[in-house]
């Protein structure tokens, strides 16, 4: 039994009152992260949450929380040329990625995207950071490899981890956002059109079905997915999974011998969950 305790929220995630030109940067680890740049309202608010966030993360899932460091920018430009000199991307990908993205991670780091993240509610924002910063969490267990395949599990359970999170620090209803999700979910089911899961194994092949289906049948899917296979195998066995690939980066085997089942029994069984889930 996990006990839920109530973080202090508000204000930590105002925004700055005047536009700075430079981005703040700052160690995130367990312990007494380091400031690097001028102290602004905002970075420490963002940093306030990540330690918040981290602290759920390790203390309450037991899951491990690696070294990273977490950059704050102030425009899109300052973004994008972040996401091309730290996560490596390719111009163009960057460019099209900072026109829409809130927040990037990738090796060692956690890029939040200051301006995009004004756009949502102090909720939201929390669920974004907990959700990249899972996302660092599958880094750590898989001794940093890219998580290339079996994406739907791997954003599955970012989202999972993330709503869990706000409902520990008491930010949000867990129950409530649920509901939201199988709202979301439902019409996309019941028009037979959710995505079997092997079709969302590449990243590629996930991009596709987000843009043939829509957002729903993605992430809150996902979540529906990686809810229903911690149920079954228990958090510490997926978490299991994902350091399976610091061995193996066969997806397929990994996932066989953690769980017992190969991915199209797990995919029966979920069909079955998912018409008790979304049958009115
Ligand atoms: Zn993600």
């Amino acid at each position: 039994m996990i006990h839920r305790r109530k973080f202090l929220l508000t204000g930590l995630l105002m925004g700055a009152s005047q536009s700075h030109a430079e981005s703040i940067g700052f160690e995130l680890q367990p312990a007494q992260p380091h400031v690097l740049g001028d102290g602004m309202a905002y970075a420490q608010a963002y940093r306030a949450s990540a330690q918040a966030v981290i602290a759920v993360i390790v203390n309450r899932l037991a899951l491990p929380f690696p070294s990273a460091r977490m950059l704050v920018f102030e425009d899109h430009a300052a973004f994008e040329a972040a996401l091309i000199e730290h996560l490596k991307l390719s111009p163009e990908v960057a460019k099209t990625t900072a026109s829409f993205a809130k927040a990037a991670v990738g090796p060692g780091h956690l890029l939040l995207n200051h301006p995009a993240m004004q756009t949502i509610g102090q909720e939201e924002q929390l669920i974004t950071m907990a959700h990249e910063m899972t996302h660092l969490v599958q880094a750590a267990l898989n001794g940093g490899r890219a998580l290339w395949r079996y994406h739907w599990l791997t954003e599955g359970f970012a989202e999972w981890v993330a709503f869990r999170v706000v409902y520990e620090l008491g930010a949000a209803d867990f129950s409530l956002q649920r509901q939201k999700m199988l709202i979301q979910v439902r019409p996309i089911w019941q028009a037979g059109q959710l995505a079997r899961l092997e079709q969302m194994d590449r990243f590629d092949e996930w991009v596709k079905v987000r843009a043939a289906r829509g957002f729903n049948a993605t992430y809150p899917f996902a979540f529906f997915a990686a809810e229903f296979l911690i149920e079954r195998h228990t958090l510490p066995q997926v978490t299991a999974y994902f350091r399976a690939f610091s061995q193996s980066t066969n997806a397929a085997n990994n996932f066989q011998v953690t769980f017992g089942e190969t991915l199209q029994d797990f995919q029966l069984d979920l069909n079955v969950q998912l018409k008790k889930l979304f049958q009115l």
